[in-house]
């Protein structure tokens, strides 16, 4: 399984490998070792499509000499392009869109894969490669209102950390997204379910969630706000951190900051994807909310959780968008100081209003391709001011994972931000007290400071 796009998408893979986990399929390290290989798709932006594209016709290759091999693209893209896809890739078998994963088992079984080496079938996998069956291809494209996958076991990778999934789907319908079209409506699961998941994953060792959604702050549940979800998950036993992502700006409501500011396990970390600085490009991207409007909400955060650390969104070159809008977008830029910004060129998506509006209204792609650049060198310039100006503190890191260096371990603090230190690979999962010592202006390299780790070990 290769998976491209959204922390959401990470997820899905994880979905569906517990999903085919429990039918007796094993996951392989590489696509040469397998017998389906999906490949997990992003539909956001064309170059994701692109990319994806280009892949799947280079795994296409693994099927010479092996007619049995089912080569499946799921996801966003799968469920955007639907019957398209099999038309500009013939060799793909299965197109599945993401409300389908409960039925991927038995689709696959209709291609003529079959899990594992069950044996007793006369008519075995193996036996239907050798014959080099072709078994025609299949698309599985229904949206389902209710799905949220229900009772279903994610299959997660060891670590320290875990994505939960608290809801799929999305109501709103911001001109430029295809997300509403190929997700569906919003699908929240219950409060319940995620908390017993939750309780779960603490007693596997995991100490820190992100919960999950397209516009996760929205989540409700039968009386149960996200505010009070997030309390009750930052409450679990053994969770030391919780965070959430993406919410929507205008659901960061006065309950919620103050069950982030009052809860210790809620991370001092917010993404609040602004996407454009100027209101009429907003009110033309139906974002719902004015400049004002988001600056408040600043405000209101960092009142009540000092030092929080806020990262954004932002698309560049909406149809329509002056260089006069755009620069009110730096404007913003310069007067929030976002820790971190993920920054975009405008993509059309077909199937979107914003892909309706007149083509004279589309920017030129060199004028793109500047507002983009300049947009990244602001944000850049913040972010390395921002961080040159921690370096110095003591901060408690999270091991995720071994270094790229031997002997180097790599973590995150409750700002997110991403420390390198000396320590060894077993100690992935632990806590510990880092002095940031220098940083490449997006990531920090510090020491550890051994009497404070002991402090602090979980
Ligand atoms: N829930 C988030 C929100 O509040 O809008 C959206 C998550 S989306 C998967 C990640 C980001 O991709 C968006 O915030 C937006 O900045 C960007 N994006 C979405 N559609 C896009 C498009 N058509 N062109 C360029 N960027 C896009």
């Amino acid at each position: 399984m290769e998976t491209y796009g959204c922390q959401m998408n990470v997820s899905d893979g994880e979905l569906m490998a517990g999903i085919l986990a429990a039918e007796g399929y094993e996951l392989v390290g590489r696509p040469e070792d397998a017998d389906v290989v999906l490949v997990n798709t992003c539909a956001i932006r064309e170059h994701a499509e692109q990319r994806v594209l280009g892949r799947v016709a280079q795994l296409n290759g693994l099927k010479t000499g092996r007619p049995g091999l089912v080569l499946g693209v799921t996801g966003c893209m799968a469920q955007r392009m639907g019957e398209t896809l099999l038309r500009d890739a013939p060799y793909v078998d299965l197109v599945m869109g993401p409300d389908s994963y409960r039925s991927l088992p038995e689709s696959l079984e209709r291609l003529g894969a079959q899990a594992g080496d069950r044996g007793t079938d006369g008519d075995s996998r193996r036996a239907r490669r050798a014959r080099g069956d072709r078994r025609g291809q299949l698309t599985v494209l229904d949206l389902h209102p209710a799905e949220n996958y229900a009772g279903l076991e994610q299959r997660r990778a060891d670590g320290p950390t875990a994505w939960v999934p608290i809801q799929r789907g999305c109501d709103h319908r911001c001109t430029f997204c295809i997300v509403p079209y190929v997700r569906g409506p919003e699908k929240n699961r219950a409060a319940g379910e995620i908390l017993s998941e939750v309780e779960g994953l603490a007693g596997r060792g995991v100490s820190e969630v992100t919960l999950l959604g397209q516009t996760v702050n929205s989540y409700h549940w039968e009386g149960v706000s996200f505010a009070s979800l997030l309390r009750s998950v930052a409450r679990v036993p053994g969770i030391r951190r919780v965070r959430f992502t993406s919410p929507h700006p205008s659901d960061v409501t006065p309950e919620l900051v103050e069950a982030m500011a009052e809860e210790p396990a809620v991370c001092e970390h917010l993404h609040l994807p602004a996407q454009s600085g100027n209101d009429r490009t907003l009110r033309r991207m139906l974002r719902r909310y004015t400049v004002d409007d988001f600056m408040g909400k600043v405000e209101m955060v960092r009142e009540a959780i000092p030092g929080v650390a806020l990262s954004t969104d932002i698309i560049v070159a909406f149809p329509g968008e002056s260089d006069a809008e755009f620069r009110d977008t730096l404007e913003l830029m310069r007067a929030v100081r976002f820790d971190e910004a993920y920054t975009y060129k405008y993509s059309r998506r077909d199937g979107t209003p914003a892909a309706r509006l007149p083509s004279t209204d589309f920017v030129p792609a060199a004028e793109a391709q500047a507002r983009l650049e300049e947009l990244i060198e602001v944000a850049r310039g913040i972010q390395a001011e921002i961080n040159q100006s921690e370096v110095g503190r003591s901060e408690e890191v999270l091991i995720e994972r071994p270094g790229r260096r031997e002997g180097q371990v790599v973590g995150k603090t409750r700002r997110n931000k991403v420390v390198a230190f000396d320590g060894c690979a077993s100690r992935v999962g632990e806590y510990a007290l880092v002095g940031l010592e220098r940083t490449t202006g997006a990531t920090f390299a510090g020491t550890e400071t051994s009497s404070a780790a002991t402090a602090v070990r979980a």
